[in-house]
């Protein structure tokens, strides 16, 4: 195993009715909030109301419709209501995309410059103000890490960043506040869950027992909940064990003694800047192609492995049988569950950009657990066409 350091200050209040929390958790950083969600989704679901009835006395300031693949534009203008009005502590309410924005937020309201800076170069992040939320989807981990993921359209690029000064204070996760989640969604956010942990688990370092351990229990309860939840959207059970799953697939757990580069999401991340599709349908698309494509005598143990504990396909003498029905099952398993597996049913209907996307991500697939060149990628995106 390789060396760490484990150091998340993030509180987690997990289980249905934890909002009970909230005002104190609120209200020692001060009155003034600022309230930031996505759509009108927990208009919808009750929990906006919720929040306010709980908050009654604080000052309420209010950034909505930040969207999904947040911009750098919403960040800026909610970073404008923090210094103008003094805000004491950010509460956000719903996804990935309103946490991330809401994290960045935080962070350029103690800053001077422009907040796209803090996107580009992370080391530049060095205050930010308190940041609670209140998670409603299972899928991108951000609500116990330090991760946050910006797209500038303008600059055709989607950009995480990571500080230490941007884990959530807190973060409150009632599994019941994702009964709500539409089937797409649900199904789009465990592909999340699932690369994330895929990510870590396919890398040089075999010998991490705990951690990848810990990623086949992750990827098992996916494969095991996803179409309950799917089934039964109401199904505590599904949901919290989905909403668990989401938390520990990206809070360092699946990396720790681990190491190295991902892949499926930064190929991803040009997908999404140059098309804007939803983030998972994109990884889950990646996925098995660029499974099938890095597969190797090099790549092969590791595959048998992944096939025999999550997927239960036996061991045999013949790994590359086992890897290859463990990719063929990991590509059905998103079909059964009605994700799109190819580019034109998103609305990528060409190559055209294929060549320049490629080259966006060429530095870090250098350093992946199969490194690739910008060659490499066009040709795996000309395999998600059909
Ligand atoms: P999201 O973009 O936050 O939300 C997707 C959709 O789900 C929105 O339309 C939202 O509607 C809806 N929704 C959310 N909760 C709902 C509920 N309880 N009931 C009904 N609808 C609900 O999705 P996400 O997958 O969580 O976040 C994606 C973003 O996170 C991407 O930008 C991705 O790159 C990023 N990401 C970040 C990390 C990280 O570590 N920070 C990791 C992976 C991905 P409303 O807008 O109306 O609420
Ligand atoms: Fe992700």
């Amino acid at each position: 195993m390789r060396a760490f350091n484990y150091d998340i200050p993030t509180k987690v209040y997990f289980g249905e009715g934890k909002i009970k929390h909230l005002p104190d958790l609120i209200k020692q950083f001060g009155n003034k909030v600022l309230l930031t969600y996505g759509g009108g989704s927990i208009k919808r679901n009750g929990i906006y109301d919720e929040v306010q009835d709980l908050l009654k006395g604080c000052k309420i300031f209010e950034l909505s419709g930040i969207d999904p693949n947040p911009r750098i534009e919403t960040v800026r203008e909610g970073a404008k209501i923090c210094k103008e009005n003094d805000i004491d502590v950010i509460l956000a309410v719903g996804g990935g995309s309103t946490i991330d924005c809401s994290k960045v937020i935080a962070a350029a309201a103690k800053y001077d410059g422009d907040a796209w800076d803090l996107v580009m170069d992370g080391s530049l992040i060095t205050d930010a103000l308190p940041l609670v939320d209140i998670l409603t989807l299972s899928a991108t981990g951000t609500e116990m890490n330090f991760n946050a993921v910006i797209t500038n359209f303008d600059v055709k690029m989607k950009q995480g960043t990571a500080s230490k000064h941007l884990y959530p204070y807190a973060s409150i996760l009632d599994p019941t506040y994702t009964y709500t989640v539409p089937a797409n969604q649900t199904a789009a956010g465990t592909a999340d869950i699932m690369s994330h942990t895929i990510e870590n688990y396919f890398q040089a370092e075999d010998n991490a027992f705990i951690t990848d351990g810990l990623s086949e229990s992750i990827l098992r309860a996916t494969i095991k909940y996803l179409p309950i939840a799917l089934e039964d959207p109401e199904n505590y059970e599904a949901r919290s064990n989905l909403m668990w799953a989401s938390t520990v697939a990206l809070n360092g757990l699946t990396s720790m003694g681990k190491g190295g580069g991902w892949t499926t999401h930064p190929i991803e991340h040009y997908l999404s800047a140059y098309y804007d599709i939803t983030h998972a349908v994109g990884l889950a698309i990646l996925t098995p192609r660029w499974m099938r494509y890095i597969l190797s005598n090099k790549t092969v143990d590791r595959f048998a492995r992944y096939a025999n504990k999550v997927w239960d396909i036996e061991e045999t003498d013949d790994k590359f049988a086992m890897a290859e029905e463990a990719i063929e099952k990991t590509y059905q398993f998103f079909v059964d569950n009605g994700l799109p597996m190819t580019l034109p049913e998103v609305g990528i209907e060409t190559d055209e950009h294929f060549e320049e996307m490629a080259k966006g991500p060429a530095e870090r697939l250098s350093r992946a657990y199969v490194p690739l060149n910008p060659e490499d990628v066009v040709e795996i995106l000309n395999r998600c066409m059909t």
